[in-house]
């Protein structure tokens, strides 16, 4: 998947300038049914445009996004109308996106009317149903959405896209904005949710804990390129790329990466042309020469774990 991006694009940081700049590339990843497929990198490494990319929301300018055998980029707006409602998305504000004067019941009825639901009360029957399912009551179906706390926001933010029973939700950051005590009961609630709907849910995050906690498998992601993936447990026990030893080991809460300990130093640069040599490269402190000559290839190394590193396999 390959993207030109203005470079306004991205957290923000390059507001103003109108180069373009490659957001996501070489990536190929794959979201099996009922998983929780985590994307962990730093601001601006590509993350929220992929998912953005998957629920439609943008237009790669090449590459294949395969949704149950048809290849979403290659669909009209008629022909992906019908799938769009089965890809839903959680942002990180939800309270920004909401009407602040219309009442969260009226708020939740409306996306049923959009999707076709033409019965009133089946409308509310639906709307309550999903905010018990996210902890909220029929209390709040007739509140207004400052009257709501942060942690409550998100709870309706995941309620809308509940709603129409999708089979994918891509969770971009759903919970940063929050305390770390309310955070653990929405990815609690998550958890379950999943468990009992067999939803599968792509969850971005730059926060390494949080990716820990809810991912089955994860994906590494630098420079707007996969650098690693493999499933939970594997990634933290044995951490190959260099980038991801870097991740953890300077994580707020570092993790015990073996070898030499090796802290992130300068930053993420901004990647304005084709891939020369691999991503990491201006911050890994093993790069050889071949490294700056060759863009490494995704290779498994051992099962379910694949990594883009020269050198990997060879210390
Ligand atoms: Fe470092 Fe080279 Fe591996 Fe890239 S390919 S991560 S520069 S050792
Ligand atoms: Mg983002």
């Amino acid at each position: 998947l390959k993207k030109t991006y203005p470079l306004h694009g991205s957290g923000g940081r390059f507001f103003g300038k109108k180069e373009q700049m490659y957001a996501v590339d070489g990536i190929t990843f794959e979201i099996k049914k009922g998983e929780t497929y985590g994307l962990v990198g730093e601001s601006g490494c590509g993350k929220s445009t992929t998912g953005r990319a998957i629920v439609g929301l943008d237009k790669p300018d090449a590459g294949s996004i395969f949704y149950q055998g048809k290849d979403l980029c290659k669909l009209s707006e008629k022909e992906f109308r019908p799938l769009r409602k089965e890809l839903q998305m959680v942002f990180q504000n939800t309270l920004s996106a909401l009407n602040p004067r219309q009442r969260i019941g009226s708020i939740l009825e409306e996306i049923l009317i959009v999707h076709g639901e033409k019965n009133a009360s089946a409308r509310k029957e639906r709307a309550l149903k999903v905010l018990q399912q996210v902890g909220l009551s029929e209390e709040h179906y007739f509140r207004y959405p400052h009257e709501l706390s942060g942690g409550q926001v998100q709870r309706l933010g995941i309620a809308g896209a509940l709603l129409i029973e999708p089979k994918l939700i891509v969770c971009d950051e759903p919970v940063s904005a929050l305390d770390v005590s309310i955070q653990a009961q929405i990815l609690n609630m998550l958890v379950e949710i999943q468990k009992t709907s067999g939803i599968s849910l792509l969850f971005i995050s730059h926060d390494i804990g949080v990716i820990r906690f809810i991912s089955d498998r994860i994906g590494v992601m630098y420079l707007g390129t996969l650098v690693e993936e493999a499933d939970a447990e594997s990634l933290f026990e044995n951490p190959l790329h260099p980038y991801t030893k870097a991740l953890l080991a300077s994580a707020p809460d570092p993790y015990i990466v073996r070898g030499k300990r090796n802290i992130l130093r300068g930053e993420q640069p901004v990647r304005t042309g084709e891939m020369k040599g691999c991503a990491f490269c201006g911050r890994c402190p093993y790069a050889e020469e071949i490294c700056k000559e060759k863009t490494p290839e995704m290779r498994g190394v051992q099962k379910g774990h694949r990594v883009a590193c020269h050198l990997v396999g060879e210390k």
